[in-house]
């Protein structure tokens, strides 16, 4: 079986909005509602979904409900880091669970094939996917230019991520036991020195973090648009 964890305890401070960012709305439904809409997996994949809310919880249940979104098996409360909302997640994953998949509550792109591919490229142990750097990258101190990096080789992470539950879990919990915060859950089976395969992500991919990526995205779901 496989489950997925969605975490979406941010409170989106770079959105600069009184709401988290997870909550606003996009097209008729909140960014999390989105997103688990689209993630709708194939029927090989078809495991729960755990979601991380921020407080309260019993709304974000309400809202889920309202909204018909299937599978979700538990609503659990979010950490202060992304990384101990996935791990308070992990700990409610029911045991029959060979595969865990994480995927940002703020990436409401999301394809179901983008997922079986993430899901197929982790069956030895973990699994990522990412898009190359097109761009030259510049590393920029007091704004000036300290060092352009070779980009060779450098990949844009995104979500989802696929890992075998046992080995998820031994890297959340090393970890936690070195005190070591890390922005997506593969870094921390890296730790491990165990592999994590890359796959191709996708550009419309977006991680909706500024007001900015927040105009882009319902700029892509506008009717208009798509008329
Ligand atoms: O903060 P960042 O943009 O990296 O957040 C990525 C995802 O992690 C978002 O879906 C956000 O809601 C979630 N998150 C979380 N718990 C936190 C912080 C972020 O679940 N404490």
């Amino acid at each position: 079986m496989t489950y997925a964890i969605v975490p979406a305890g941010g409170h989106g401070a770079r959105m600069g909005s009184r709401r988290p960012k997870q909550y606003l709305r996009l097209g008729r439904a909140p960014i999390l509602v989105a997103t688990l809409r689209a993630r709708a997996p194939p029927p090989a994949l078809a495991g729960h979904r755990v979601a991380v809310p921020a407080p309260p919880r019993a709304a974000t249940r309400r809202l889920l409900a309202r909204a018909r979104v299937p599978k979700i098996l538990d609503v659990v409360a979010g950490g202060g880091d992304r990384q101990e909302s996935v791990w308070r997640a992990l700990q409610r994953v029911p045991e029959d669970a060979r595969f865990v998949l994480v995927h940002d509550a703020v990436r409401p792109f999301v394809t179901a094939d983008l997922v079986e591919r993430v899901r197929a490229a982790a069956t030895h142990g973990a699994a990522t996917c990412g898009m190359p750097v097109r761009e030259t990258v510049k590393r920029v101190m007091d704004g000036a230019v300290a060092a352009t990096v070779e980009r060779q080789g450098l990949w844009l992470t995104q979500t989802p991520q696929a890992f075998a539950r046992d080995l998820l879990w031994e890297a959340h919990d090393k970890a936690r036991r070195d005190g070591f915060a890390g922005t997506d859950d593969a870094v921390l089976v890296e730790r491990l020195g165990t592999p994590v395969a890359m796959v191709p992500g996708l550009a419309q991919n977006l991680k909706i973090t500024t007001p900015e990526d927040l105009r882009t995205a319902r700029a892509w779901v506008s009717p208009r648009r798509r008329a």
